[in-house]
């Protein structure tokens, strides 16, 4: 009986420790610490620090360029990123698994969720997709479209999941 409770207690000592060095592992590469004693100076990540990445076509379709803007830290677990999309250009169909913010920044956009109509979205718009809604977003066909992305993490670093191409049926369907 003992025997057992202490095996069942240092099972969870062991699970818990795998779930923290998880967290220290996926934290390794934070530009900004979480806390900082008040007479430190300001942590500044400056303009240009961060190369634009190309968007993977596995997952997108057309032209879209990622710039980073900050990542999920332990105390505000959401990364941002601004995406830019070419005229034409928008996500695979996916969903978040702890939702997602879109301002847009420029340019004219298209939202939609699955089942639902097509939404033009403008610049100072504020979209939130709810965690678990598969749905895409990019541009309209005729004119590029700047968003910030700020995209809830999950405690192993995952922000979204990637499912099939938005259809040129899909996406003229308006
Ligand atoms: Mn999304």
């Amino acid at each position: 009986m003992e025997a057992d409770s202490m095996k069942t207690s240092s099972l969870l000592t062991v699970a818990l420790y795998v779930a923290v060095f998880h967290a220290a592992i996926s934290n390794a590469a934070e530009p900004l610490a979480s806390t900082a004693p008040a007479s430190a100076p300001p942590q500044i990540m400056r303009a240009g620090s961060q190369p634009s990445v190309v968007a993977p076509a596995a997952y997108f379709t057309g032209r879209v360029r990622i710039d980073p803007v900050w990542r999920a830290n332990a105390d505000i677990n959401a990364a941002g990123n601004l995406v830019t999309f070419e005229p034409g250009a928008r996500t695979h169909w996916h969903t978040h698994p702890k939702g997602q913010y879109l301002m847009v920044v420029s340019g004219v956009g298209l939202y939609q969720e699955w089942g639902k109509p097509i939404r033009e979205i403008h610049p100072g718009d504020v979209v939130w997709c709810p965690p678990g809604v598969k749905h895409w977003h990019g541009a309209t066909p005729t004119t590029a479209m700047t968003h910030l992305a700020v995209s809830g993490t999950t405690v192993n670093g995952e922000n979204v999941e990637w499912m099939e191409k938005v259809s040129d049926e899909q996406y003229n369907a308006r």
